[in-house]
Parts: C-alpha cells; sequence; structure tokens
C-alpha cells in the first residue's frame, strides 16, 4: 500500500545504525580539530569564548545576570556564598520584550533592557545599603552569534529568531548595554559576555568540576566545552595561566556526508532563511523536528487515501506542527490514541482517523525523534573522542551537561539519547561518562562567569 511504502522509505532513509553514527562521531572530532587549527577551518566555527577560567564554588558575593536568548529576557541575582557553600539567595524575574522592539532600534531595545535591570535592582535592594559604593558585576547570556575578542565585549555578527534590529549589527552588544545603563543611572558593569552553551557549561562546573561540556537542544543547538589552551593553534594571543580555554563550537553548521538527509531535509533546507547554513541543527532541534514530521505526513496524504478527504490547508502550512505535538503524539499511551487524535483534528483538521493511522502517525514521530536523538548522540561522542575521555585514553569521570526545551520536555529524546551515547561508547566506558540536565544554566551561568571573572581581575 502506498502509504505503508512512505513509511518505509522512511524508515530506510532515517536509519542510523551504530556503524554510521560512529562515522558522524568521527568526523565531528575531525571538524573541531581542523575549527582549531585555522579561522575559517571547519564549517564548525568553535570560537574563542574567551572565559579561561570557569566558576569553582569558591566564589562570593554578589552578582547579576541578564540572558537574553528568544522571545523573553531574565534578569536575577545570586549571593554566592564561597567555600563550596554555593548559591545562598537568588531572585529571578521574566519580562516578556515588546514584539515592536525585536525590530527597532539598538537604543530602544537596549534602552528597555536596562530599565527593565534598573526596575529589579531597586526593588531587590530597596532598604539595604547593598551596593556601599561598590560597581555591581553583571554577567549577560546573549544567544545571538557574535565575535568576541575579549571576555567582556562582542560585536553582533547576525540576528537570528524573531530578532531584526539592523543598526545593532556590527556593533558591541556590551558597549550598547552599558550606554543604556549609564542613561539609566545604573551603576553597573559587564563582566562577561556569553551564549547559552556556555552558561550551562559554568552553571553545572560551579557545582561538578568533572563537568567538560555544556550543549544545549532547544529551539536551536550548540555546544561549548573546555579545551586545552595549547591545543588551539589558531590562538595568536597570548595563552592564559589556567591553561584552558571554553570553546564556542556552534556546532548547529556542522556538515558531514555521512548525515542521514531526506528528501524531506533537503526541500526543507532550500525553502529555509538559510540554505545550506546549520545543517546538523535542522536534523536535532526542537525548531525542525515537527516541520520534518509535518512534510512526511503532507507526502503521506498527498500518495494515499490515509487521510481520506482532506483540506491541505494546515498540513500544507510551514512550521505549523510544532516538536511540542509531536512530542504529545509520542507519549500517548491511552490505547486508543486519544492524544494523536486530538492533536491530528485540532492542528491539521485531520478527522475520523482510524487506530491503524493514529498508529502510523505515532511510528513516524518515532522515526524522525529517534533519528533527532541518535544523531544528537553522536555529536555528544564526537566531542568526547576529541577529548580523548570515550574511554579510549582518559578514564576520568567525564560530565555533559544539558539544557534546552527538548532535552527538557521531550523525553523519549532524551532517553533515546543517553541510551545511544552508551551503546557508542560501550558498557566499560559509558560507566565514566554522566549526561546530566542542567536547569537554567544559560540564565545562571552568566552571573557565576562575572563571578569568576571579577575575583581573578582582583586578584590580579
Ligand atoms: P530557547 O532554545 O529558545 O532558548 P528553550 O530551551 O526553552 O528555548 O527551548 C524551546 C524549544 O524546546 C521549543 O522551540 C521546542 O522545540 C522545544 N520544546 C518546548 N516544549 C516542548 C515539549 N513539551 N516537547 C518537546 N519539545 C519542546
Ligand atoms: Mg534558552
Amino acid at each position: 500500500m502506498a502509504e505503508q511504502q512512505v513509511v518505509a522509505d522512511l524508515r530506510e532513509k532515517c536509519a542510523t545504525p551504530p556503524s554510521l553514527l560512529r562515522d558522524v562521531a568521527a568526523a565531528m572530532a575531525d571538524e573541531m580539530c581542523a575549527g582549531l587549527e585555522m579561522e575559517g577551518g571547519s564549517r564548525v566555527k568553535m570560537l574563542l569564548s574567551y572565559v579561561d577560567k570557569l566558576p569553582t564554588g569558591r566564589e562570593e558575593g554578589l552578582f547579576y545576570g541578564l540572558d537574553l536568548g528568544g522571545t523573553n529576557f531574565r534578569v536575577l541575582k545570586v549571593q554566592l556564598g564561597g567555600n563550596d557553600k554555593h548559591v545562598i539567595s537568588r531572585e529571578s524575574r521574566e519580562v516578556a520584550i515588546p514584539p515592536h522592539l525585536m525590530s527597532g532600534s539598538s537604543s530602544e531595545l537596549f534602552g528597555f533592557i536596562a530599565s527593565e535591570l534598573a526596575k529589579f535592582v531597586a526593588d531587590e535592594e530597596k532598604g539595604t545599603s547593598l551596593s556601599n559604593g561598590k560597581t555591581r558585576e553583571l554577567g549577560f547570556t546573549f544567544s545571538f552569534p557574535v565575535r568576541q575578542r575579549s571576555v567582556a565585549s562582542g560585536t553582533l555578527v547576525k540576528w537570528t529568531k524573531a530578532f531584526s534590529i539592523e543598526d545593532a549589527v556590527g556593533k558591541d552588544v556590551v558597549a550598547e548595554l552599558q550606554t543604556a545603563m549609564q542613561k539609566q543611572g545604573l551603576d553597573m558593569h559587564v563582566a562577561a559576555l556569553i551564549n547559552d552553551a556556555v552558561g550551562t557549561l559554568a552553571g553545572a562546573r560551579y557545582y561538578d568540576e568533572d563537568v567538560v561540556a555544556g550543549v544545549i537542544f532547544g529551539t536551536g543547538t550548540n555546544a561549548a566545552y573546555v579545551e586545552k589552551a595549547n591545543a588551539i593553534p589558531k590562538w595568536e594571543g597570548e595563552l592564559p595561566s589556567s591553561g584552558q580555554m571554553v570553546i564556542n563550537m556552534e556546532w548547529g553548521n556542522f556538515y558531514s556526508c555521512h548525515l542521514p538527509v531526506t528528501e524531506y531535509d533537503q526541500a526543507l533546507d532550500n525553502e529555509s532563511l538559510n540554505p545550506g547554513e546549520q545543517i546538523y541543527e535542522k536534523l536535532t532541534s526542537g525548531m525542525y523536528l515537527g516541520e520534518i514530521v509535518r512534510r512526511v505526513l503532507l507526502k503521506l496524504s498527498l500518495q494515499s487515501a490515509i487521510f481520506g478527504e482532506i483540506d491541505h490547508t494546515k498540513l500544507k502550512t510551514h512550521f505549523h506542527l510544532r516538536t511540542p505535538h509531536i512530542s504529545a503524539m509520542h507519549h500517548d499511551d491511552t490505547p486508543d490514541l486519544k492524544t494523536v487524535e486530538e492533536k491530528l483534528k485540532e492542528i491539521l483538521e485531520i478527522a475520523g482517523t482510524s487506530l491503524e493511522t493514529r498508529k502510523m502517525v505515532v511510528e513516524i514521530c518515532d522515526i524522525v525523534a529517534r533519528r533527532v536523538a541518535r544523531l544528537a548522540a553522536a555529536g555528544l561522542a564526537g566531542i568526547l573522542k576529541k577529548l580523548g575521555r570515550d574511554g579510549s585514553v582518559d578514564k576520568r569521570r567525564s560530565v555533559i551537561a544539558i539544557d534546552g526545551g527538548l532535552f527538557e520536555h521531550y523525553s523519549k529524546f532524551s532517553k533515546c539519547l543517553e541510551t545511544t551515547l552508551n551503546e557508542l561508547l560501550g558498557e566499560e566506558s559509558s560507566k565514566f561518562i554522566v549526561v546530566k540536565h542542567a536547569d537554567d544554566g544559560s540564565g545562571i551561568g552568566a552571573a557565576l562567569i562575572a563571578a569568576s571573572q571579577s575575583q581573578y581581575r582582583n586578584v590580579e
């Protein structure tokens, strides 16, 4: 039957046997080396973050963090106890960014952020003489591509997601923020500029010194890890005394001929805003998972009578079916697949499906999500391989901290990712590798890096 042919074909094209995943992991490790070798050496940019000291748990004092990633931004304040007392208290506030500011001017956006930050500080410090004349220290998580030359500066390369503020491109976002804070009369110093992957790494490392990498599987995907400073040939400056440097991989742009790219992925890429770019991200992140399934269901409907006579408007709308919908259908454990029935009806206007048809939809979700998770695991295996921590050389405990909505909310994805990583490493080596969910890394990570950077500065 036509529908079974479509599914069988999908299953075959999405297959990720261990041999293929090992090739992907090896290619990731090779690209990492090539990207470290010289500027432009790989599609995986391997950017220097200029974070050469990660938090240890001994940091002390009051620090602020600011997290600007998608549609909201978060401000937070942490009081660090020092001597492994860790976070004594924390307060945070989430603020929605008015949509008109996402395409306005740079000074409007940063003005808004600074004024919200000033309000937060005023509320938090009410009735205290907290600042006692000292400048407050702030870490800024900014999850858009920036080119950095120091830990506390970076010029915006381009906007992504829903942002497009032309006059900010090419400017130093730290200087923009600093100016806006001054206008608010807010005495605050930006001690670090990082992205969410670096923040996740720092947030987890603060509690556990065996953390080697921070990875995001959310709307997009990215990874950051700790590299030996003398293993970065492209670095021309003076090597840091710590002997270490956090690398922001920007691994979403990874590509290898071993990646199982199907006709659906190809069409998605061709019709995307950035054709030919971010291929690994298009195969492994939340923004695209639902869209791939939508394309499969559309083909299924056009080539077979499985959904009956339906109006294809919704099914033809790009990005109409979203990853949380896929997750809900995939986790449906009712005997007659009630959730699947509801989602198909509500979102795609496909009503009156048979149980057989709904099972087929679940199978499609499973095929696509499993491929996402297995390719994600291969990426992690690639990092461990590059570090010699895949059990081949170094037998120390190694922790990978992961954050992002896909990992956090799609449990079949996160379980499959972990199982696959164990499968790739083998039983013996898996014992040394821990994958853990790092909650709110991107929020608190910046404040912690601000803490370790400023304490470093004070000592010098
Ligand atoms: P961002 O990456 O924008 O900072 P998050 O880390 O919160 O944001 O990730 C949001 C993404 O996580 C969404 O785009 C979606 O793809 C995915 N996601 C959110 N909720 C769920 C869910 N219930 N099931 C599966 N995926 C989800
Ligand atoms: Mg985020």
